[in-house]
């Protein structure tokens, strides 16, 4: 089992801010990619996936996912419904949408419409990629971690 803990020693800051940037830029091409593929398909937008107490599922966040989200955007308080911190304040939209993390762009629940086959290969093949930018600025980071465990422990460095 992955413990974080573990691998607290190879902080964030290993990488250079350089390498962090680049990798930034290469998410967003994973992101663009993994948008055109869903491009045929539409859901209702209802946010209840965002409700995640609810749905009991969460999007799991690479290294760079979450550092997107923490560079670009304030860190929003805990949602007393155990949605996404990241809901809008009725929870119904997502406030960072453009760069939500590579889970939430192709998550979909039965309401979807579309072709019959979601592109898996296609979503395999980025998430092998994103692996990768991931482990070349925090290699000690071997699996993805739950974005409200993510947001926790931001909230809890950021404390006084
Ligand atoms: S980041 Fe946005 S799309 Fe993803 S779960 Fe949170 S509110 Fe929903």
């Amino acid at each position: 089992m992955h413990h974080w803990d573990d691998d607290i020693d190879e902080a964030p800051t290993a990488a250079s801010a350089r390498e962090e940037t680049r990798a930034l830029q290469e998410l967003r091409a994973i992101y663009r990619q993994a948008d055109a593929a869903y491009t045929p398909f539409s859901c209702p937008a209802s946010g209840e996936c965002c409700q995640l107490s609810k749905t009991k599922r969460q999007p799991w966040l690479w290294y760079p996912e979450w550092l997107l989200l923490a560079r670009n955007h304030p860190l929003p308080p805990p949602r007393e419904d155990g949605g996404c911190p990241y809901l809008d304040a009725a929870g119904k939209r997502c406030t960072v949408y453009a760069e939500r993390p590579f889970g939430c762009r192709t998550f979909f629940c039965e309401r979807i419409r579309g072709p019959a086959r979601q592109p898996a290969d296609t979503v395999s093949a980025l998430l092998i990629r994103l692996e990768r930018v991931s482990q070349r600025i925090l290699p000690s980071l071997t699996g993805p971690r739950p974005i409200l465990e993510w947001h926790a422990e931001a909230s809890t460095q950021e404390q006084p």
